[in-house]
């Protein structure tokens, strides 16, 4: 898909470029960021003018409200490179409809759709030399809003920044994770925030999670936070679970980020002839399946690993090994590869997933 933007930004170019410090053999998620920046302010009511600027230091005043009551959103999405050489960014409308609500929750304004899609493409044309180009890795981008009032009184900032910084990342090679079913801790409770991507989600989230590893555990898969009955989540991640011969997801609700993994996902099983369900999975329904081995495979679906295969889950004390993939690659190993096969236009992209840049 492409939009054609008369939104002019102002490029501000760094003297000294940092790409060759990269070690691009080993490109741990987040470590490197590229040269430049894109920032825009809103200020008197208003969005002002978008700027893209060398990357660099914000300068903050420690009465900075997003430092205090956690006023702050982001998203995160890749750029990829296509067989053909040119740049594909991947669904960047869907990150726009979701930092929407993530913004309309957390009481802050949000950036026109023209500025999120043509300041993406702007900073990823900018960085093209930054997008690497070996199987599996990408150019992560991040969008995101912070309050930048500096008041020390709890209240709705009146002054915000936007900014989207980017960094490479490589093959993400997702080891099978021993996942423990939370029950005493909860992500998100109804009314809450759990649909937002906003920054204090992740900030409550690192203690249980702290907790599962101390017990031998990468990660929590988390239960609602009415009964504890429903899973919902796999750490930061959706989760989806093969029940038999149907891939099962936790129902989207105010309580679960709508990931557009996820969405990817459903949409490609979908296609493949997979029976797909969103559906509420009880705790007791997978220990149900695990005890009578129905349940073949369970994945969490994030956009940083695509996939995380779970090779245990923890129930109350008891580890349940999943049964792993054996001869035959999964369905969630399948639909990865579809995936990456359409991002970099291996695969004709028929559901218009795919942006562009140049
Ligand atoms: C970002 C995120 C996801 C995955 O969303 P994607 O759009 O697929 O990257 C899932 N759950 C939580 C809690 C998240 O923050």
């Amino acid at each position: 898909m492409e939009t054609i933007s008369t939104l002019y930004i102002p490029v501000n170019r760094a003297y000294h470029s940092r790409i060759s410090e990269v070690d691009w053999d080993n490109l741990d998620f987040g470590k490197y960021t590229t040269d430049h920046m894109l920032i825009c302010d809103y200020a008197d009511h208003g969005w002002q003018a978008p700027q893209i600027i060398p990357f660099g230091n914000f300068s903050l005043s420690p009465t900075t409200l997003a430092l205090h009551y956690g006023q702050t959103i982001f998203e995160g999405l890749k750029a990829f490179r296509m067989e053909d050489g040119s740049i594909n960014i991947f669904r960047p409308q869907k990150n726009y409809d979701r930092m929407l609500l993530s913004a309309e929750r957390l009481c802050m304004p949000m950036v026109s759709m023209e500025l999120f899609l043509e300041g993406l493409r702007r900073l990823v044309e900018l960085e093209k030399d930054w997008v690497p180009g070996q199987k599996d890795s990408s150019l992560y981008l991040r969008p995101f809003i912070i309050a930048t009032e500096t008041k020390l009184r709890v209240k709705v900032s009146d002054n915000y920044r936007f900014a989207i910084v980017a960094s490479p990342t490589g093959a993400y090679y997702q080891q099978p994770v021993r996942v423990k079913v939370e029950t005493d801790f909860v992500r998100a409770a109804h009314g809450g925030t759990g649909y937002a991507k906003c920054g204090g989600n992740y900030g409550a989230s690192f203690y249980p999670a702290q907790r599962a590893k101390e017990q031998g555990y990468d990660q929590v898969l988390w239960t609602d936070g009415r009964e504890n009955k429903y899973i919902e989540e796999s750490g930061t991640m959706n989760v989806f679970f093969l029940l038999g011969d149907q891939l099962v997801t936790p129902p989207l609700s105010d309580s679960i980020l709508d990931g557009v993994t996820r969405d990817s996902l459903i949409a490609l099983a979908d296609r493949e002839g997979i029976k797909v369900a969103e559906r509420p999975v009880s705790v007791e329904e997978l220990e149900h399946a695990l005890e009578s081995k129905t349940l073949h495979e369970a994945f969490g679906a994030g956009t940083a690993a695509v996939i995380s295969p779970i090779s245990v889950i923890g129930i109350r004390g008891k580890d349940y090994m999943l049964p792993g993939e054996g001869l035959r690659p999964g369905i969630g190993s399948r639909l990865k590869e579809v995936l990456e096969k359409i991002r970099c236009g291996r695969e004709a992209d028929v559901f218009s997933w795919n942006f562009i840049v140049k």
